[in-house]
């Protein structure tokens, strides 16, 4: 089959919706197009029992019970929803959270609003290679830390914390563990029993379902999670969020879930190879190119990597065809470097060159060399023309 341009290697900003997930969503928003709170006729009946079973279907894939899983907009709402929930439900136990320094903006700047309200965060340091240390994270707890919040999965250079160690601990100590587990759900295992968590925040659009949906799991037994909700409205999800569901995407994420958790075992392995057919042509074919992130407790489809005597945007812009992503992030002023790469204590220059690769369903061994071959190429014209 011939190659088809542009390709697409950035799935950890977003995935396509699978068919078939698309196929479920499509009569919610045809034909059952009710309101899954309308309690008395069949067109509300029918949306609610399809939510019903995206519930389930949600709580299968991280090994909870269906009233412990909130719809949301996404991840960036449900992060906000356990963030702030619990400080202000615990607020009369204590005022502190601890966080690390690579998380997700969704995380840290719901961090940075609670510090203005009175709380107090402290943002555990990560080593060369994108992990939290565990013990870091209990040396930074106090007495009154009510929340830590660590992400299951990085979502630039894919490293897989060590959640199930933390939770362990948080246990010990009596204190709630939220993760950001979007980049992980669906791609590793994500049990909250075995990573010992007690809040969980997941997106359709990072698991080949829709965008603008998601969920919180919130932990009902041993321990039983207060929130403060975060919506005044009609009291829907039990009162923990308000606000007329999203039918069709609510079933899209459900499906998408349970797709993710069939094709998991093949899925890690054929993108596994993938990835390392990209890192290891790479490495061979260039030098002074550098691994970011650890080397085998990493996403599967993600590589990140750095390369020494090149402008990050200018390579990317001269790979048009090619989607992938940069470890610098355009603000309004100017082209700021990625905070993660900063916390792993890359300089400056190597992390604006750096780029993020994000492998992924229907991604080929043609693609992966057509790729390869391409930075080869750019990267050694930068460097011949000093750019
Ligand atoms: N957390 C992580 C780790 C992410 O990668 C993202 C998406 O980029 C989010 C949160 C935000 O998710 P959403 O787009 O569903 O709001």
């Amino acid at each position: 089959m011939p190659l088809k341009l542009p390709i697409y290697m950035d799935h950890h900003a977003t995935t396509p919706v699978a068919p078939e997930v698309f196929e479920a969503m499509r009569p919610y928003f045809l034909e059952h197009f009710g309101n899954a709170a309308s309690r008395n006729h069949a067109f509300g009946w029918a949306a609610e029992g399809a939510v019903e079973t995206a519930r389930a279907q949600v709580a299968r894939l991280i090994g909870c019970k269906p009233i412990e899983v909130v719809f949301t907009s996404g991840a960036t709402e449900s992060d906000n929803l356990a963030l702030k929930g619990v400080a202000y439900a615990y607020r009369d136990k204590g005022t502190h959270l601890v966080t690390s320094q690579i998380e997700h903006h969704a995380v840290l700047d719901t961090c940075k609003r609670l510090e203005k309200e009175g709380f107090h965060v402290t943002y555990v340091p990560v080593g060369r290679d994108g992990i939290v240390d565990p013990s870091a994270v209990a040396r930074a707890i106090t007495p009154k830390t009510i929340l830590v919040s660590i992400m299951l999965a990085n979502n630039e250079v894919g490293t897989i914390q060590p959640l199930a160690e933390i939770g362990r601990m948080c246990r010990e100590r009596g204190v709630l563990l939220h993760s950001d587990a979007v980049q992980g759900v669906g791609k590793i295992p994500a049990g909250v029993d075995e990573l010992h968590v007690d809040l969980l925040s997941l997106t359709a659009h990072k698991l080949y379902g829709p965008k603008g949906v998601g969920a919180l799991y919130v932990r009902m037994e041993k321990p039983r999670v207060r929130l403060v909700p975060q919506l005044d409205g009609g009291g829907h999800e039990k009162g923990r969020r308000s606000g007329t569901l999203n039918v069709p995407g609510i079933v899209g994420l459900g499906k998408a879930c349970e797709l993710a958790g069939r094709v998991m075992p093949e899925e890690t392995a054929a993108l596994t190879a993938l990835r390392e057919r990209l890192r290891s042509n790479l490495f061979l074919r260039l030098d002074h190119i550098h691994l970011n992130g650890h080397p085998t407790r990493r996403l599967p489809g993600n590589l990140n990597v750095s390369f020494d005597f090149v402008d990050g945007e200018a390579l990317l812009m001269s790979l048009k065809e090619i989607a992938v992503s940069a470890g610098s992030a355009c603000t309004s002023a100017s082209i700021e470097a990625s905070h993660v790469l900063r916390a792993m204590g890359l300089g400056e220059a190597l992390a604006h060159a750096s780029i993020r690769f994000g492998l992924g369903r229907g991604n080929t061994e043609e693609e992966v060399d057509y790729v390869c071959n391409r930075l080869v190429e750019e990267v050694t014209r930068l460097r011949a023309m000093g750019a």
